[in-house]
């Protein structure tokens, strides 16, 4: 565990018996943070934009099979495999356990979306246009990357700015539920929590030490700022 030097600590919680796969979270991601529209032709180069996805997969024997869905995003990991990799120094950590990466410093090498375990790192491969009227709704919070850059999910770093901006003004910290990425205040039953991990009262600590957590490829020590709760059934007992 890393020495910290910030009263924050942002995580998620996903709780899987919650999500239905709907998909929302994902169109909100892209709506917020300018994320590249691709169509058909490079989404089927695998060149697709996404910083979100929902993974599908089926469990049990016919005919009592169903079907599960696993959002996955950056997971932020404390230990994570894409920092140490990057000649430029793109990717890097943040006082906030966040994995950032400064967009004007990428030179594209792609180093760190291959050493990413959690394939969600995601580079430009064109420059992306947003036809009229869709360039209205640029965020002018967010830089739009042009070709040859890496992206991947923030936790929307805007949103958390504008918070840690406000609660300074007043003196106080971030409270339990005042930021909330995009993902999370979109998504119709509630499935993802956001908070501060480093308060042990907040709401996603203590979903994070529920017995139902786990993590994604927990046994490679990346140590990922993101929890999952196994969904229920009979595979899961
Ligand atoms: S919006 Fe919520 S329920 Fe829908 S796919 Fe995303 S996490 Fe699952």
């Amino acid at each position: 565990m890393e020495k910290l030097t910030s009263p924050y600590k942002w995580g998620m919680v996903i709780d899987l018996d919650r999500c239905t796969g709907c998909g929302a979270c994902v169109v909100a991601c892209q709506a917020e943070n300018n994320v590249g529209i691709c169509d058909k032709k490079e989404i089927s180069e695998g060149r697709g934009m996404h910083w979100l996805r929902i993974e599908r997969y089926w469990v049990g024997e016919y005919p009592d099979v169903r079907v599960r869905f696993l959002p996955v995003m950056c997971q932020h990991c404390q230990d994570a495999p894409c920092e140490p990799v990057c000649p430029v120094y793109a990717s890097y950590h943040n006082p906030d356990g966040l994995n950032g990466q400064v967009y004007n410093r990428c030179v594209g090498t792609r180093y760190c979306g291959n050493n990413c375990p959690y394939a969600v790192r995601v580079f430009n491969f064109y420059q992306h246009e947003w036809p009229k009227p869709l360039d209205s709704q640029l965020s002018p919070d967010i830089t739009v990357r042009s070709r040859g850059v890496m992206e991947k999910c923030t936790f929307c770093i805007q949103r958390i700015r504008r918070a840690k901006e406000e609660a300074k003004e007043e003196g106080r910290q971030v409270r339990d539920g005042e930021v909330q990425p995009a993902c999370a205040q979109t998504c119709p039953s509630e499935a993802m929590v956001f908070g501060n991990l480093a308060d042990p009262r907040s709401r996603v600590s203590i979903l994070s030490r529920s017995p139902r957590r786990f993590q994604l490829l927990e046994h490679l020590g990346t140590h990922p700022s993101v929890f999952y709760l196994k969904g229920g059934g009979r595979e899961h007992v």
